[in-house]
């Protein structure tokens, strides 16, 4: 198969930082959109692959899932897109297809396995999948999205992964208007939640463990903000949310949170803790409450949840940096001091 040598930023090995390296990418095949790329999101999973906190990543590993970008070649069957659109890719790049899932548009559930943009098999070049820390990339037209024209591309790049995660489960817990919300952590996700579930009418608090976020809450739309470490503030909270989203990247006491929860309410984990969260039976059997999880988006609603946030005009809070800058970066939001997300600025890649 005919490839193209590009340049991409990854790592060589859990403990080392990442480099500049040369990957190689797929000439486009009839039904490919080959996407010069101009931004990406850092977002925690990306961290948490690269230093292999789940255990399974193999190296070198180029993260990056986030990816906006302009189209630069079409294959001859594509019929979405045409050289010089926006164009965006998230965690997904192709499924089986076939599956009871990947029928209902729920690829992110596909049971043969999904192809991830970074780190699984390439069913095309053999190894595995490079992801958007790279000058360009080459994916099937139904697994790529339409960016909505009136979003700034740099500030719209975290909704491919953190828009997504937070707005799906939002959606299927039915946040509407009056919905008692709890968002759990203020990083990539937990801010754009805060937006995601305002604009669908939830009433908000967010939980958080750092002080100076806690003022912040409420510019970036929240109704109320709470130092999660304030046992006084939480215990007058207890039985009043339907839902509380939880973001956390780290191991933390979920039952805190579960006795926040009003009868029939849901705790659903999004954060990807490598540790197990021990949960008290008594804390869900009290209420019928219910210990729930979520996993990104399927392609359609990806797409649908872009439309939204270009309705209600719903970007990232981002600290833009160069690809050269990646490691301090990673080494911050290890420590939750980003506001909001890191952006890398793909033309960097270009010095
Ligand atoms: P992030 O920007 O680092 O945000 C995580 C937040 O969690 C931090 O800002 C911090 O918020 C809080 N936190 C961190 N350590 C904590 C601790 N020890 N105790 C309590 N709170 C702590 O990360 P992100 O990019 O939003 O991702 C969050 C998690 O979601 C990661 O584990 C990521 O892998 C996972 N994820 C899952 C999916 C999915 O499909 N389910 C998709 C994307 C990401 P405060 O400073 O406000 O306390
Ligand atoms: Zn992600
Ligand atoms: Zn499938």
């Amino acid at each position: 198969m005919e490839t193209k040598t590009v340049k991409a930023y990854g790592t060589e090995a859990a403990d080392a930082p990442l480099k500049l390296m040369s990957v190689e990418r797929r000439e486009v095949l009839p039904n490919d959109v080959e996407i010069e790329i101009t931004f990406c999101g850092i977002c925690h999973s990306d961290l948490h692959a690269a230093k292999n906190d789940w255990g399974g990543s193999n190296y070198p590993l180029v993260p990056g899932h986030e990816i906006v970008g302009k189209v630069t070649k079409v294959g001859e069957s594509v019929t979405k897109f045409k050289v010089g659109d926006a164009a965006g890719i998230g965690c997904i790049v192709d499924s089986c297809r076939e599956c009871e899932y990947c029928r209902e548009g729920l690829e992110q559930f596909c049971v043969p396995g999904n192809t991830i943009v970074f780190g699984s098999p390439d069913k095309h070049l053999g190894g595995q999948t490079i992801g958007g820390y790279s000058e360009t990339i080459v994916v099937d037209e139904n697994y790529v999205l339409k960016m909505p024209d009136n979003l700034d591309p740099a500030t719209a790049s975290p909704l491919l992964c953190g828009g997504i995660t937070t707005y799906s489960p939002l959606k299927h817990w039915k946040v509407a208007k009056g919905s008692k919300v709890g968002i759990v952590g203020i990083g990539g996700l937990g801010h754009l939640a805060i937006k995601i579930a305002k604009a669908m009418g939830g009433h908000v608090t967010v939980f958080t463990t750092s002080l100076t976020k806690v003022a912040d809450a409420k510019n970036l739309g929240a109704d109320a903000a709470v130092l999660s470490t304030d046992k006084e503030q939480m215990k007058n909270l207890t039985a009043n949310f339907n839902v509380i989203l939880d973001t956390v990247s780290a191991k933390h006491d979920v039952n805190e949170y579960l006795r926040l929860l009003k009868v029939d309410g849901s705790l659903v984990l999004v954060g990807l803790p490598s540790e197990a969260l021990p949960v008290s039976a008594s804390n869900i059997v009290h209420g019928r409450r219910s210990f729930s999880g979520s996993n990104i988006g399927g392609i359609e609603e990806t797409q649908e949840m872009l439309d939204f946030c270009g309705e209600h005009n719903i970007t990232a809070d981002i600290e833009m940096i160069r690809i050269q800058d990646i490691n301090e970066a990673y080494e911050r939001l290890e420590k939750s001091d980003v506001k909001y997300r890191f952006v890398v600025d793909m033309a960097s890649l270009k010095e």
